[in-house]
């Protein structure tokens, strides 16, 4: 309920109250409005526009009418609950009465009671009878702030918004993490993070987002000198872990998010994920392990963050990649390679050099 009000505070609206398995919100006539805010809140599983009415059979009818007249479709069927016993019909006795009496109304329609195109729902509660036909379907998932605190490794590509995204679904609220390698990386690529994080903020609690900028310029120069090439994005990738555990400690997050996908590219295959984790003992979350690209576009359109995502931009990952990347990495190797590296110089460096933007949807 509280994201429910932080999401349409700038809209026009009466009471929100509750009763078991149902919030109601009491609208000024603009339901549409609210309903499509509603529709980007998480726990939300439909909404539904209702119509009250007296505890009066004529005044249900009357309802009754009027709510199936936007409801498309040619067969339809009752629906009656009656919490509030004191009301004279019982629920197939009012079934029957608001049936006959749309099939006097309305010519077109038939009664089809078990595959009907609508269905007319009446809930005689203590506060008068609520109608209504509409389901439109919302996000589901868990309420924003319900579990803790995760932190999301954000690049500017089109799958890490979107492993926000459904980390977010199931109550997690995130912070973001972005290693920017100035100048390398153009302040355009920064810009174009910034967008994105304030996309996801409207699914976070409280609609607002912090998005942590980690200076890897260092680092990235370091590995443009190491004598083991192909392992120069596992390495980097493990930079990037360590940083990202050391800051989660830091902000209380009990677990890193990235946008891995097994096997779309040479650092997300099982060989890569198993070395570049070693690195850490925080639970690292990649939700969209199982799913292919087309599924993670599908999402990504679908909240939003798809155009920014496809903005021509260079990630520190596409400026140095290596011809022949190491899709099968070897820890020995991988270790050997480290003993080169001031490893913990540079990481708390990068730590030291980290910068909060505070945004808000
Ligand atoms: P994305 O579309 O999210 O960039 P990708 O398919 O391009 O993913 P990679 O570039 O291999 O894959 O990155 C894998 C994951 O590593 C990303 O999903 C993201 O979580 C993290 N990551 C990559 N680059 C950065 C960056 N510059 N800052 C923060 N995290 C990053
Ligand atoms: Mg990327």
């Amino acid at each position: 309920m509280t994201n429910m009000r932080s999401r349409l505070a700038d809209l026009p609206h009466g009471r929100i109250t509750k009763t078991f398995g149902r919030i109601y919100l009491e609208t000024k006539g603009n339901w549409a409005a609210l309903a499509q805010r509603l529709q980007g809140v998480f726990g939300i599983v439909s909404v539904s526009p209702v119509l009250k009415r007296e505890l009066d059979l004529d005044q249900i009818k009357e309802g009754a009418a009027l709510v199936i007249q936007d409801t498309p479709g040619q067969t339809f069927k009752v629906e009656a609950r009656r919490p509030n016993k004191a009301f004279p019909l019982t629920s197939p006795e009012l079934c029957n009465a608001l049936g006959g009496h749309l099939l006097r109304n309305f010519p077109h329609l038939k009664v089809d009671v078990h595959n009907p195109d609508f269905v007319l729902n009446v809930e005689i509660r203590q506060e008068g009878a609520f109608l209504y036909s509409q389901v439109i379907p919302c996000l589901g998932g868990l309420p924003a702030g319900s579990s803790g605190k995760g932190l999301l490794l954000l690049s500017g590509g089109i799958d890490s918004p979107v492993a926000g995204f459904l980390s977010m679904k199931r109550g997690v609220t995130i912070e973001g993490l972005h290693f920017y390698s100035y100048p390398f990386t153009s302040e355009r690529s920064k810009a174009k993070v910034v967008d994105l994080a304030t996309r996801l903020a409207a699914y976070n609690a409280k609609g607002s987002f912090k998005l942590w900028i980690a200076y890897f310029t260092e680092i990235q120069k370091a590995l443009q000198k190491t004598s083991y090439p192909t392992l120069s994005i596992t390495l980097m990738r493990r930079f990037m872990l360590r940083i990202a555990t050391q800051l989660a400690e830091r902000e209380q997050a009990l677990a890193l998010i990235t946008g891995d996908s097994l096997g779309q590219v040479a650092s997300q295959t099982m060989e890569s994920i198993h070395v570049i984790n070693a690195v850490t003992t925080t639970p690292v979350f990649r939700p969209l392990i199982g799913m292919d690209k087309q599924e993670i576009i599908d999402v990504a359109y679908k909240i939003g963050t798809y155009e920014t995502s496809i903005q021509p931009y260079d990630d520190c990952c596409t400026v140095f990649v290596p011809k022949n990347p190491a899709t099968r990495p070897r820890l020995d190797q991988v270790l050997e390679a480290e003993r080169e590296l001031d490893v913990e110089g540079l990481v708390s460096e990068a730590i030291a050099k980290t910068e909060l933007v505070q945004l808000k949807a």
